[in-house]
């Protein structure tokens, strides 16, 4: 998909109708009074999204109960639930402009990403598992004669999906996509600065043919409407993207409730880890850069631990400052514009707390480390480059979630494995090297969900995405996807 700036320009200017929630087939308000939406780009507001109370939230949950159980999708045979998703692909390709401007307004992504990472890669997402419903079988086990043991799969009932702001089409994509497909219904609670491309998919949705009821999106914030969906005594399944503490407090919830299924994607701290026999220093340079700064940090995979061999680490991070510098950061509606805003003020406050923090520990400020663009009113920050970070500073065990990378260097191939595999996270690595042995001994050695090899962030539906440690459990993308939203059930019949 490509777009013009012309476009962009002109569905920018469209005012925002105020975001209502979705219950059933109804657009409705919150109980709670409604929040102002700021636009990370301008600090302005851009709208004002319905705020769900607990009684709103346990609505939904009943009207995805009812649908569920009365099989308007659940017993759709899987022809039609494909047919339905594949139209909802094809809606949001039609609408991708729309969807990727509204989102970058409330979010503050860069749109030339966002089109392909919002709205391209839901679409994409949604077709994938339109394509794989029908092609996912059950099993006959290796029973004794005179018995028959057959193990379906069915769909778990009631799913609740949690998702972030950092790419919010993306990440529901990856969560409604299979649930749906399974034939579960769903309660989707967007984060509240990106909420709005979200409830426009939902009415997609609606248009693609998916019955009322089976999708329900809930907004407000995380503490009242969040929590209260958690908490629920009639959600099967709670899948969620996020940060730690808050995955942390899911767990609770569950445990407080009806020990709902809980899969958490959490953050990271993912090494980026540099030999001084990559093939192409100065390619691995360049992508260091774009690791961690695009989307202006606010990526769970970033590679925000830059780990380089002693012998080359001058030479390379003062490749990956050239490379950093020639990024142009702006205004995120603009096409050239690589790096975007921070998501909202706190979360700007937070990194440049962590910039300060990371200095006074001892660390060396090399590019960046300020505010940007104040006069705009939105927000913004310099690319940050922190050298000489040790392994115990917070620098280098905290996920900042923004722009600022820490340098660390090392010596050998046993002290980059252990500065890897040294923080609570186990999310996602780097790693570069053109010794074919040394980048398989790392690739088993690194404790992470995905290792990439002389490259780094790449994807698609095909693989999982999931963490360990303390990044979660469970995966996103991929069939193995469908095991968080399909129960198996056993048939043991006498023959
Ligand atoms: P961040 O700190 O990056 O905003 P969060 O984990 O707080 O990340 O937010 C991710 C999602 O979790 C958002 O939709 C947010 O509203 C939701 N959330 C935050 N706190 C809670 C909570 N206590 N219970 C349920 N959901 C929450």
């Amino acid at each position: 998909m490509t777009l013009d700036q012309a476009t962009i320009d002109r569905l920018a200017a469209a005012p925002v109708a105020p975001g209502r929630l979705l219950i059933g087939a109804d657009r409705v308000e919150g109980q709670n009074a409604p929040l102002e939406v700021l636009s990370p780009i301008d600090g302005q507001v851009l709208t004002t999204l319905a705020s769900a109370s607990a009684a709103d939230v346990n609505r939904a949950v009943a009207a995805a109960r009812a649908a569920f159980d009365d099989g308007r999708w659940s017993r759709q045979p899987p022809a039609a639930r494909k047919a339905v998703l594949t139209r909802l692909a094809d809606l949001i390709d039609r609408h991708a402009p729309e969807l990727a401007v509204l989102g970058v307004r409330d979010n503050g992504t860069e749109i030339a990403m966002a089109l392909k990472a919002e709205p391209g890669s839901a679409a994409g997402t949604f077709r994938y598992y339109a394509e794989a419903l029908d092609k996912v079988y059950g099993q006959i086990a290796p029973t004794p004669e005179g018995v028959l043991g057959l193990i379906h799969r069915e769909p778990v009932g009631v799913v609740a999906a949690i998702v972030p702001w950092n790419f919010p089409l993306m990440i529901g994509a990856w969560k409604l996509a299979p649930a749906l497909a399974a034939g579960n219904s769903v309660v989707l609670k967007p984060a509240e600065t990106a909420s709005l491309s979200l409830l426009r998919l939902a009415e997609l949705a609606l248009e693609a043919g998916l019955p009322p009821g089976v999708l329900n999106v809930v907004t407000g914030p995380g503490r009242v409407t969040g929590e209260a969906l958690a908490l629920s005594m009639d959600v099967d399944v709670l899948v969620f993207t996020g940060s730690g503490p808050t995955g942390r407090r899911l767990l609770e919830y569950a445990a407080r409730s009806n020990l709902k299924r809980v899969y958490l994607e959490l953050g990271g701290k993912s090494p980026n880890i540099v030999f001084a026999d990559a093939p192409d220093l100065a390619q691995a340079a360049k992508v260091a850069a774009t690791a961690i700064f695009r989307n202006a940090g606010q990526v769970c995979v970033a590679g925000s631990r830059l780990l380089v061999e002693a012998s080359v680490h001058d030479d390379f991070v003062a490749a990956v400052a050239e490379a950093t510098a020639a990024m142009r950061l702006g205004n995120p509606l603009d096409l050239t514009t690589q790096i975007g805003a921070v998501n909202s003020l706190p979360q700007l406050q937070g990194n440049l707390r962590f910039v300060a923090e990371a200095q006074a520990e001892g660390a060396t400020l090399a590019l960046g480390g300020a505010r940007a663009l104040e006069g705009t009113g939105g927000y913004y920050m310099q690319p940050t480059i922190l050298t000489g970070v040790q392994p115990d500073h917070r620098l280098a065990q905290a996920e900042v979630f923004g722009p600022v990378l820490a340098v660390t260097p090392f010596a050998d191939e046993a002290e980059a494995l252990r500065l890897a595999n040294g923080t609570d996270f186990g999310l996602a690595a780097g790693v570069w090297t053109s010794n074919l042995s040394r980048a398989h001994r790392m690739v088993r050695g690194i404790r992470a969900g995905v290792v990439h090899v002389n490259t780094y962030g790449g994807a698609d539906n095909t693989v999982p995405l999931g963490g360990v440690k303390q990044s979660g459990n469970g995966h996103d993308k991929s069939l193995h996807a469908l095991d968080k939203y399909t129960d198996l059930k056993t048939a043991w019949i006498q023959l």
